[in-house]
């Protein structure tokens, strides 16, 4: 679409992406980072008129997510708990529904509900100090994608030994440089969920697997996510179900198991966990308040 010059300003690429039919949050994002600066400078300066290099990156970037290109894909990169992360079509885009999933982690050790598992206190000398102590040992991201919750643990527990694994290599090149980036190393393992950690144990293992049943009406928005990460058989529970099931040959006793699914797998989840040999299973809620995961401890 041609631009006239006189018209480069920030309000009038606002109208240009509502008239393309992108949302003003998205627009706004894009626009601050064409410019290099702040969503709030961005929203103060309406009258800023955009140099033509600032106007054709901007543009890139707008038709893509006109698209429905995810706008982390667009931009490169997604912020996840604290963590500005590299994402790429090959990793799913983290959500901040994910979160949650870190932030349950992080409950269960804080409140001491890990007490005696893998902590690091208790299984190794790190000095003294109730913080070295409140921190699992060994922990596992299966599925890692960008490695968006291993490195928010490893932000959390700077002395655990963090592992990460992917049946993706693609995915698994992200999150390595991601771990780099950030100065978080994780040490990753290529491979189908428990076969990539064969003959290793874990104090706390988590997951966000592909959960998604096949022909959902949902998928329609996510083209632009890989498949793999996204959708399983069973209903969307066969990945859930092989992941618990192997869990008791590959988790420390008293360890915990904290899964992400669908907003109706959690009785499903759950049964799986109370099978497996899982005891103090519960569950937490997402943003929009759909019961995103649910987790358990293993019996010891
Ligand atoms: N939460 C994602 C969605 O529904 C799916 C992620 C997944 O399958 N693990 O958009």
């Amino acid at each position: 679409m041609a631009w006239p010059d006189a018209t480069l300003t920030v309000q009038a690429c606002l109208q240009q992406a509502q008239a393309l039919g992108v949302a003003r949050l998205d627009a706004t994002l894009l626009l601050a980072e064409a410019l290099k600066q702040t969503r709030t400078w961005v929203l103060s300066h309406s009258e800023y008129a955009l140099t033509p290099k600032e106007y054709s990156v901007f543009q890139s970037w707008l038709q893509q997510r006109a698209q429905g290109l995810p706008l982390a894909y667009c931009l490169g990169r997604r912020e996840f708990h604290g963590l500005m992360l590299k994402v790429t079509p090959d990793v799913l885009d983290p959500r901040p529904d994910t979160e949650t999933l870190v932030d349950w982690a992080l409950e269960i050790w804080s409140q001491g509900g890990a007490d005696h598992v893998g902590s690091a206190g208790s299984t190794r000398q790190l000095g003294s100090g109730p913080a070295a102590a409140r921190e699992p040992t060994r922990v596992l991201d299966l599925g890692t994608g960008s490695g968006a919750i291993a490195l928010a643990l490893k932000a959390a527990y700077p002395h655990a030994q963090v592992h990460a694994s992917d049946v993706s290599v693609a995915a698994l090149s992200v999150a390595q440089a991601n771990a780099k980036a950030l100065g978080l190393p994780l040490t990753l393992h290529t491979g189908h969920w428990w076969g990539a950690v064969s003959g290793l144990r874990f104090d706390l293992a988590v997951a966000n697997p592909p959960y998604i049943r096949e022909g959902d009406s949902h998928l329609a928005s996510l083209v632009h996510e890989p498949f793999v990460a996204l959708v399983a058989a069973q209903d969307g529970l066969a990945d859930l179900r092989t992941i618990i099931k192997g869990a008791p040959l590959h988790l420390a006793p008293g360890a915990w198991l904290l899964l992400e699914h669908g907003h109706d797998q959690a009785v499903a989840v759950a049964q799986a966990l109370a099978a497996a040999g899982f005891v103090e299973i519960g569950h937490r809620s997402d943003l929009a308040g759909h019961t995103r995961c649910t987790g358990g401890r293993l019996r010891r």
